[in-house]
């Protein structure tokens, strides 16, 4: 089967390759030139574990390329995916769907003959039913369906998400389209993975519902923390002990400095916006958004008491600043709010991250750049954990404490104890959701 995929993101280029490791014959457009000559070239404009191996291996196997070309990529093509982005527009929380228009009326303009126009991209309930129309308009002889396919996979696990899924959502509205849907994802079906089939609205809330959700679960057990730290729970115990609860279950109950990334703040503030705009606002969503910024607000606080209520001169080594471990994206991480708030109160920072510094030199202006932590605490003031790299998960810390000025650990990820830090020679330690302060 032929397959085009518009957009080479994050989401774009994982899907690509999987879908050419499951046997088809994909072409991936992007617009930006500068990424698809890196792809010709064999390199990975991301940070994906496994994805330059899987990558190499479907172009060798002559299943998969990279043009800027989309006119010419969708000929022959049983089905197109949009995998654009979806970012949140400027001033209300609507989702942009200038990307996914656009592509759509090229798609539409450039297709000769019938073929699906499968929308990956996350996007408002009713936006499938806008692309029919776009299609339509653009080119009216033109024989197709719209399908959603909306994506699930989480950066940093990509390969294993598409390939081994908890499940597949199709939104169609013909037995042609979703023959060809179910054609693209055969390999899953053959192996029994969930397929929801779905009309085209249930498919578009599907996603939203899900990462609201997840959004909620992570605030929740946040705003716990907050008040574990104020009663002497332990956050840690109480997650393991509701966790294990099958109907709540044990996933995203880790207690930090609040969510961020690609989706869960742009999506949470895209469903309150389909929320209003129906005159139903979405008060949890509504709430989740609010009190998710009001957890970095309470982070910043934490390390200000740290310091004696002053940055001022103070010098700060953050480890890690991508949104999460195991990728290189920045987007809406809590390090985009913390660091410049210490930076503003005079501190000068150090970051280490094993791959956040090329989006990080852009985003984190007045930051210095070291190799490694210990490198970066020599007279350092304080040590703030932002993201649990493993490389951060089991560092020497009596090491790090000696070559400190005033020995003090912030670890907002709660992977180390009172306990490793007193040992270390550390003065101080918080963490969040408990009370071990010393
Ligand atoms: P991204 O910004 O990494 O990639 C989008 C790509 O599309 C860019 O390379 C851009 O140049 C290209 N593009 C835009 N318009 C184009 C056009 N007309 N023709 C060709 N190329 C075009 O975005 P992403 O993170 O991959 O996200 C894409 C969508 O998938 C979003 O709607 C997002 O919400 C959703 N999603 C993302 C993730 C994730 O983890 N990143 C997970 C699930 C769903």
């Amino acid at each position: 089967m032929k397959i085009a995929m518009i957009g080479t993101g994050y989401v774009g280029l994982v899907s690509g390759v999987c879908f050419s490791d499951f046997g088809h014959d994909v072409v991936c457009v992007d617009m930006d030139p500068a990424k698809i000559e890196m792809l010709k070239r064999g390199e990975v404009p991301i940070f994906e574990p496994g994805l330059d191996t899987l990558m190499a291996k479907n172009v060798a196997a002559g299943r998969l390329t990279f043009t800027t070309d989309l006119e010419e990529a969708v000929q022959g093509v049983e089905a197109v995916f949009i995998a654009v982005g979806t970012p949140t527009r400027r001033g209300d929380g609507h989702a942009d769907l200038t990307y996914v228009m656009a592509a759509a009326e090229q798609v539409a303009r450039a297709l000769t003959g019938y073929a699906v126009i499968v929308t990956k991209s996350t996007v408002p309930v009713g936006t499938n039913r806008q692309v029919k129309q776009a299609v339509r308009k653009a080119n009216p002889a033109l024989d197709f369906d719209v399908a959603s396919n909306p994506e699930f996979l989480r950066e940093g696990a990509a390969i294993d998400d598409f390939m081994k899924p908890d499940r597949v959502v199709l939104g169609v509205q013909s037995d042609r389209a979703d023959e060809i849907m179910r054609e693209v994802y055969r390999p899953l079906f053959l192996r029994d993975f969930p397929i929801v089939t779905t009309d085209l609205e249930s498919a578009e809330m599907i996603k939203y519902a899900a990462n609201a959700f997840l959004a909620t679960k992570i605030t929740f057990i946040n705003e716990i923390a907050a008040l574990c730290e104020l009663t002497g729970a332990d956050v840690k115990q109480v997650s393991k002990g509701i966790g294990l609860d099958g109907r709540i279950g044990n996933k995203f109950l880790h207690a930090g400095p609040g969510y961020g990334g690609s989706c869960f703040p742009k999506d949470t503030k895209a469903l309150a916006r389909i929320g209003q705009e129906h005159g139903l606002p979405m008060q949890i969503t509504e709430t989740v958004i609010k009190v998710n910024e009001e957890i970095k607000d309470r982070m910043i606080q934490k390390l200000l008491d740290l310091v004696e209520g002053s940055f001022n001169g103070k010098i700060v080594v953050v480890l890690g600043v991508t949104f999460k471990p195991n990728t290189d994206d920045m987007r809406a991480s809590p390090a985009l709010k913390i660091v410049p708030a210490m930076i503003g109160g005079g501190a000068k920072v150090r970051v280490v991250d094993p791959q956040g510094r090329h989006e990080g030199e852009s985003q984190l202006p007045g930051v210095q750049w070291a190799e490694d932590a210990y490198k970066a605490a020599q007279n350092a003031d304080l040590i703030v954990i932002l993201t649990q790299w493993n490389e951060f998960r089991a560092l020497d810390l009596k090491k790090i404490a000696k070559k400190m000025n005033t020995p003090k650990l912030a670890d907002l990820r709660n992977i180390y104890s009172e306990r490793d830090a007193k040992k270390a020679g550390f003065e101080a330690y918080v963490s969040v959701g408990r009370r071990d302060y010393f």
